[in-house]
């Protein structure tokens, strides 16, 4: 069997390295014409890092990313509404990581090059359509500069791993229009920061409306740190207005995010001498899609955010792709027929992925600041007499069962 993939994102890469410890050859088309560091920070859950940990990627992750040591939700005061120890610290027998994308996409990149060989990803390629029958599927894939000829290839299966605006995702729901947007613009950004606390804890202020995320995401070096922010904030009415254009590259000036950012309070961090000291500031609007009905047609399936993009809460979006890919390759490596792998595979997956869209469009576990800055909304002097330690515990730790991170197993 031979597998194509279309994409080399986290999900498309890491599938392609399940597939290989299993024994069965793939091969990814990629639409960039290479694989850079692009993006700032992400963070990648104990459930998913026990794939990467599985498939020997601890150390290649532990140069370049942070072991998440403690999650603090504030409210946009700086109030502190929950705080909890992560990973390891958490009793997980593997760490949640706070990392640059680029960098995590890199790691895995690197790891596909070497066991699968430097013809294992075909950039410059973009999908562009498949016709599939009795025995296979044939992809073809545009030349993406323009002007070569493409390529056409025939597999098994083919899993489209191509992100928000999936190629894949259009041929089966033609009428599916842009990803939904609820009126809230993302501000992300990354800068060399004196080390933070303990130079390994995120801190998240405010809630759906309006929230400040916090993290470091490489080790430090001597006494500082590269430190990754994010301003989420409503800004606009989405019957009235069409959200930003919403590409990962596309910068913004200062004065766009700067009065936003001011509006929030970490203690300890000056919060406007960072933004103001990030060198490049990403605009894109907070996105998402609604869950489908099926993934599936014959031997064609969707994976990663071209399955459900999410909006980025709770740490989610890399993890449940990365999960996808472990799902889908014991599924192939298991079955008697490939459609039968791919069907296994939605359904498993789909429900558990539907849920945490679902669940991140009301804030995920965040809504445990939505939920104390509304019954307080000037502050408090008692959190416990504002909402019980139970209900806050309930929310929290109600989205980790859901999104299956609550417990975690040893890495197989
Ligand atoms: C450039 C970029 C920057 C990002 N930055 C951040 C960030 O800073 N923070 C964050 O939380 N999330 C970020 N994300 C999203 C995050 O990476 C995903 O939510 C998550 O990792 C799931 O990954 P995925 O592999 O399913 O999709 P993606 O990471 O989107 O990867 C999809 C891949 O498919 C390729 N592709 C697209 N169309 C085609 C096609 N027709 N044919 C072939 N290949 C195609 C894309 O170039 C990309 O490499 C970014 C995504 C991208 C693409």
């Amino acid at each position: 069997m031979t597998v194509i993939i279309a994409g080399a994102g986290i999900g498309g890469l890491t599938t392609a390295l399940m597939c290989h410890a299993r024994g069965i050859p793939c091969v990814i088309y990629e639409a960039a014409r290479e694989v850079r560091e692009v993006g700032v920070g992400i963070n990648v859950l104990p459930h998913a890092i026990r794939e990467l940990a599985g498939l020997g990627l601890l150390p290649a992750l532990d140069k370049v990313g942070v072991r998440t040591r403690k999650l603090t939700y504030l409210t946009r005061q700086g109030q502190e509404v929950w705080s909890e120890l992560r990973g390891m610290h958490a009793g997980h027998e593997v760490p949640q990581f706070s990392i640059h994308r680029g960098r995590l996409q890199k790691a895995i990149h690197d790891a596909v090059i070497d066991r699968l060989g430097p013809g294992a990803i075909r950039t410059g390629r973009r999908l562009a359509g498949f016709v599939q029958d009795e025995a296979g599927v044939t992809a073809h894939f545009t030349d993406a500069a323009e002007g070569g000829a493409g390529e056409t290839v025939r597999g098994e299966v083919l899993i489209c791993a191509d992100g928000i605006h999936s190629a894949g995702r259009r041929v089966f729901y033609p009428n599916e229009g842009a990803p939904s947007w609820q009126g809230v613009v993302m501000w992300r950004g990354a800068a060399e920061w004196p080390v933070w606390e303990d130079g390994e804890s995120m801190a998240i202020g405010g809630g759906l409306g309006g929230k400040f995320v916090l993290y470091p995401i490489a080790p430090a070096t001597g006494k500082t740190q590269l430190m990754n922010w994010v301003v989420n904030v409503r800004i606009k009415d989405p019957a009235v207005s069409t959200p930003p254009p919403d590409n990962w590259s596309r910068q913004a000036p200062l004065a766009n995010v700067l009065p936003h950012a001011l509006r929030f309070h970490v203690p300890g961090m000056d919060i406007a001498g960072l933004v103001r000291a990030t060198p490049a500031i990403y605009e894109y609007p907070m996105a998402d899609r609604d869950p489908l009905p099926r993934w599936t047609f014959g031997r064609v399936t969707l994976l990663g955010d071209a399955a459900h993009p999410m909006y980025p809460v709770g740490s989610n979006g890399a993890s449940q792709a990365i999960l996808d890919a472990r799902c889908l390759a014991d599924a192939l490596a298991g079955a008697e027929h490939p459609r039968a792998a791919l069907w296994a595979y939605e359904k498993e997956r789909l429900p558990k992925t539907a849920d945490v869209v679902r669940t991140n469009r009301v804030g995920g576990p965040e809504r445990v600041i939505d939920a104390v800055e509304k019954l307080a909304p000037a502050g408090f002097r008692d959190i416990d007499k504002v909402l019980s330690h139970e209900d806050r515990k309930a929310i929290v730790g109600g989205y980790a069962a859901m999104a299956g991170f609550s417990q975690v197993r040893r890495a197989s």
